[in-house]
């Protein structure tokens, strides 16, 4: 047996995976991993793989990043946690006043969260508390988009549409109002997105007309459906849903969990369209792929309306255990810390431009759907006819087979049904992409056979 098969034995033994048949592991390995440097993932038998998906979108600045591990060391040397009710300390506090700093105008308050999911429960509870502290509790209800994501944990899968996530849960769920996302997948060619999303947005213009005075927030992915195939659209939409927002008197729920921190191209998403939300969620890059952490931001109007004397009962009483972890402020501190000293988001432009250029001859592929790009998420749609846009059967898995072809050639891609993505960390090089794309290449040839 090798090293990585006893890893993967004793991995069966006892551990039940994230997001997965287990089954599958009859056939597929697991592939244990004992360091990572960089992009560099490496396994115990010598193997390494570039990760090209940021460990689940995470990573932004490498694996095992000098700088950010001794912050965390002097950290843990220091405070390793504290109940944050009642107590604060100086990380959770530098890290509020940076992100206050660096989001939208009018976001002024942090609340901390430990994960993406919880930052998005606290936003929906926030929001719908909000309008009861206001004297409108006949607002209970959330409108979000057709494919989106938002989560896992009840109420963030209620307002998701990932069949394949929520479908078995449905009768659990939250009872929310779904509006047509302006999919540019859709646009026509003789179209351009900023147009075809204008038009889109009549959908939720409908929506919001029928339901705002039932309706706390409207909730959304800015910019890039990420989890639903990576699928994007024009800032224009954001500044429609804004101005609607406002006139309905809804609030409007920006997850910009997964877009945030540079992967659009700008450091939040929402700033493309130069708008403020009522509610920023953000976690993933927020601590570079070291730990869990989140923030749910607001406006000092929301919070206005749960400041009052105890007995009034308008106090948010939400909280979880690890609530502003020391060691995740310091971490994220330090990810902002790199962010000045790299000038990361001018420096990601050359990146994306390269990215969009090592893979631009598979648009002529006959399997290839589209190449869609935001920043530095690049997506690549297989599907069966390029002419019908008909898809291959999700049965047959093909983007499984970019994945092991993948594994076997240095890199890890983990395709989203028959979407092909890059979402690298920012420290890659044009080289490390260069090989990405051939290998990508390759794989679509191994895949649509
Ligand atoms: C990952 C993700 C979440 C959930 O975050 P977790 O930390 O996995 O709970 C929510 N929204 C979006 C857009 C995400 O990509």
């Amino acid at each position: 047996m090798t090293i990585n098969q006893h890893w993967m034995q004793r991995d069966l033994e006892v551990l039940w995976h994230p997001c997965t048949q287990m089954k599958d592991h009859e056939q597929l390995p697991i592939i244990p991993i004992k360091k990572g440097e960089g992009v560099w993932l490496h396994d115990f038998e010598g193997k390494k793989y570039i990760d090209a998906v940021s460990s689940w979108w995470v990573n932004i600045f490498g694996h095992s990043n000098p700088q950010i591990n001794k912050a965390l060391s002097d950290q843990a040397n220091n405070l390793e946690h504290v109940i944050l009710a009642g107590f604060t300390h100086q990380p959770a506090i530098e890290l509020a006043e940076q992100l206050v700093e660096i989001t939208p105008p009018g976001l002024d308050k942090c609340f901390y969260a430990d994960n993406g999911s919880s930052a998005i429960e606290v936003a929906l509870k926030m929001s719908f508390h909000y309008w009861k502290n206001i004297g409108r509790s006949d607002k209970n209800r959330f409108i979000s988009l057709t494919n989106s994501y938002h989560g896992e944990t009840i109420g963030a899968l209620s307002v998701g549409d990932v069949a394949l996530y929520k479908e078995t849960y449905e009768p659990l769920l939250l009872k929310t109002i779904t509006a047509q996302a302006p999919d540019c997948f859709d646009c026509p060619d003789d179209m351009e997105w900023d147009e075809y999303c204008t038009l889109q947005f009549q959908h939720m213009e409908d929506t919001l007309c029928k339901h705002a005075h039932e309706t706390c927030a409207v909730i959304v992915e800015p910019l890039v459906q990420c989890a639903g195939n990576m699928r994007m659209y024009h800032p224009v939409y954001l500044n429609l849903l804004r101005e609607a927002c406002d006139r309905h008197g809804v609030h409007l729920i920006a997850d910009e969990i997964a877009v945030g921190f540079g992967r659009t191209g700008t450091m939040f998403a929402c700033e493309q369209a130069d708008i403020t939300p009522d509610f920023m969620c953000v976690s993933k890059g927020l601590t570079a792929g070291y730990l869990p952490l989140a923030v749910t931001l607001t406006t000092n109007e929301i919070y206005a309306a749960f400041y009052d004397k105890y007995e009034s009962l308008r106090a948010f009483l939400h909280s979880h255990s690890y609530t502003g972890n020391p060691l995740g402020c310091s971490v994220a501190l330090a990810t902002l810390e790199l962010f000045k000293q790299n000038d990361t988001i001018n420096s990601n432009c050359k990146l994306s431009a390269a990215m969009c250029a090592a893979t631009a001859h598979l648009s002529e592929h006959p399997n290839v759907a589209e190449i869609r790009q935001t920043g530095m998420i690049q997506a690549i749609e297989m599907v069966k006819d390029k002419k019908t846009r008909e898809p291959f059967d999700w049965k047959e898995r093909r983007g499984l087979r970019v994945y092991q072809h993948a594994l076997n050639h240095e890199a890890l891609l983990r395709p989203l049904g028959n979407v092909i993505y890059l979402m690298p960390p920012y420290i890659i090089t044009e080289e490390q992409i260069q090989h990405l794309a051939d290998v990508i290449t390759s794989g679509i040839e191994i895949a649509v056979k």
